[in-house]
């Protein structure tokens, strides 16, 4: 039996992986190992318990003995904190699904890829802040990185039988979000709520904000860049409100490969599930005829500047992708929180961009994930000081 373990259980793509192992038999199927989740410590229980779970781990320490009394009887074991994910991803595992939100999610898969595991990888900002080692940590182990990604896992199958050298240029679709459309002027004043919405896809929170003021897309041009190690030159985003083409591959002879399909994330779970198979996978089978025209447009870089921050960032590389990952959080946190507002986010990550720069200069590039963290703290830290102070 496959040994499988989901950190982020409890998240949106989390439950999605969870839906598919009980699609593909659960606990008679598979061997699961850890999952793992946050403060809905109902939900992390009883994913554990239907899928008899070795271990189940919330990330809050706080939260163990609620953890601990909802898995009493049940076999499962309790763990939690920091140190606890990370036990949990040296445990032995085939497959191990990376979706914690956010940097936290770097620690777990750098473990996880030190037993040779298959690591199913929808933890986008582990690409983006340490993706050369991530990438060569894999190589040392003999373990496989999958994107989960929508995009990224377009790109790989629009890839399958085809040799890198062959590719002229890699498009990755955006939907535009909520504010596609939107004047500068409104932009500035998008809120909370109105920012909290997607017009095509149900996913987390962070994600949900990411994808409307397009931080999502820059970071998944990085995400491109590293993971399939093509130049940024090569790599472009096109605004595709219908989100039913999700990446195309142009090749050396001009053929594009599209690749489309109804926007559910179970596709790129399933199929980083079931690689190199395909197997039935429950996602809207798309009608052509009645969908009737696909509409596609250029980004407009002046409402969308994270899209030219992630130019700038590939640019550097280095440690730029980290500053460009912590920034992004804390300014989204800055968002969340009502201190700033919606186009700040990305002045706040340019200006950490340029005083880390200055500080330090980006373009030497971690050596290991300690040094990954420590940018990435300090980033923060300097972030949060601007939050407090107000001096965006
Ligand atoms: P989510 O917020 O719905 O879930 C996040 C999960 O991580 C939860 O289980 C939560 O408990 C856990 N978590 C949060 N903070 C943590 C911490 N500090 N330590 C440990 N665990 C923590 O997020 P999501 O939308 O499922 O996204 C997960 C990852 O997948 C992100 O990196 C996101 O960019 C990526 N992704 C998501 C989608 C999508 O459709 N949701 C698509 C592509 C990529
Ligand atoms: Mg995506």
């Amino acid at each position: 039996m496959r040994r499988i373990s989901v950190f982020g259980a409890t998240g949106s793509i989390g439950v999605n992986t969870i839906d598919l192992l009980r699609r593909q038999g659960g606990a008679e199927a598979f061997r699961i190992v850890a999952l793992t989740g946050g403060r809905n410590i109902d939900l992390l229980a009883a994913q554990a318990r239907e899928l008899r779970a070795e271990v189940a781990v919330t990330a809050h320490e706080d939260r163990l003995p609620d953890l601990r009394a909802a898995l009493q009887g049940s076999g499962v074991e309790a763990a939690a904190g920091p140190a606890a994910l990370i036990e949990a991803a040296e445990r032995p595992a085939d497959w191990v699904m990376s979706a914690i939100v956010g940097a936290a999610g770097l620690a777990p898969g750098f473990a996880a890829l030190r037993h040779g595991t298959t690591l199913a990888l929808a933890n986008k900002e582990s690409l983006v802040a340490a993706g050369p080692l991530l990438l060569a940590e894999a190589a040392r182990h003999n373990a496989r990185i999958l994107p989960v990604d929508s995009e990224h896992s377009a790109v790989f199958q629009a890839l399958t039988g085809e040799r890198i050298e062959d590719v002229e240029r890699v498009v990755i679709t955006a939907s535009g979000g909520p504010f596609r459309d939107w004047s500068l002027a409104q932009l500035e004043g998008a809120t909370l709520a109105e920012a909290s919405h997607h017009p095509n896809w149900a996913m987390g929170q962070r994600i949900t904000i990411d994808s409307a003021s397009m931080f999502n897309k820059a970071m998944e041009l990085i995400e491109t860049r590293e993971y399939f190690g093509i130049a940024p030159e090569r790599i472009e985003a096109i605004v595709h409100p219908e989100s039913l083409v999700h990446a195309l591959v142009g090749f050396r002879d001009g053929a594009l490969m599209a690749h489309l399909g109804a926007p559910d994330m179970r596709h790129a779970i399933g199929y980083a599930l079931n690689w190199p198979a395909r197997r039935e996978l429950p996602v809207a089978r798309l009608d052509l005829a009645r969908i009737g025209q696909l509409t596609f447009q250029a980004p407009d870089p002046v409402r969308f500047p994270a899209l030219r921050l992630a130019r700038e960032v590939m640019a550097i590389r280095g440690a730029a992708g980290a500053v460009f990952n912590a920034a992004k959080e804390v300014a989204l946190d800055g968002f969340i929180a009502g201190r700033i507002g919606f186009m700040d986010m990305a002045r706040l990550v340019e200006s950490l961009l340029s005083d880390m720069s200055s500080r330090q200069g980006l373009g030497n590039a971690p050596a290991s994930l300690d040094n990954v963290l420590a940018v990435d703290a300090e980033a923060r830290a300097l972030g949060r000081e601007r939050l407090s102070t107000g001096r965006i």
